[in-house]
């Protein structure tokens, strides 16, 4: 069983913000922000390039919730979720970060030449 999937049976204890039948959402153990929150699908999902656009609609939901909840939705936020290798997903069941309560930066991708690709 994922090291996700053990924080939603309980296995592995968790700082659990907002919970419902389909999803989990709890402190990220190594924050990258003052708020750093993981939302999960309670089901196993590799990654999001396997999520049903069903079930993609509800999530998006409960990361509004949770901005709710925490009180960063009218200070702003950043939704991410790490795909693959090239993405540096570590954990493979599908999650996404919510980062907030700063003014947070962007570009650091210094290892990624934008015009390598296409
Ligand atoms: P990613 O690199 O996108 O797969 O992100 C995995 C995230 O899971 C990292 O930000 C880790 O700090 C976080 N993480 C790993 N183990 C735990 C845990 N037991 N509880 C909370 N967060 C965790």
């Amino acid at each position: 069983m994922c090291l996700f999937c053990k924080i939603v049976n309980k296995e592995i204890p968790s700082n659990i913000i907002l919970e419902n039948d389909e999803f989990i959402a709890f402190h990220d153990i190594n924050p990258k922000a003052p708020v750093h929150i993981l939302a999960i699908p309670k089901l196993h999902i590799d990654s999001f390039n396997e999520i049903k656009p069903e079930l993609m609609a509800k999530m998006s939901s409960f990361i509004q919730e949770i901005a709710n909840e925490v009180k960063i939705d009218k200070t702003g936020y950043r939704v991410i979720t790490n795909v693959g290798d090239n993405g540096g997903q570590e954990v493979q069941h599908l999650h996404f970060h919510i980062l907030g309560g700063a003014k947070l930066k962007w570009g650091h991708f210094s290892d990624a030449d934008p015009q390598g690709h296409f």
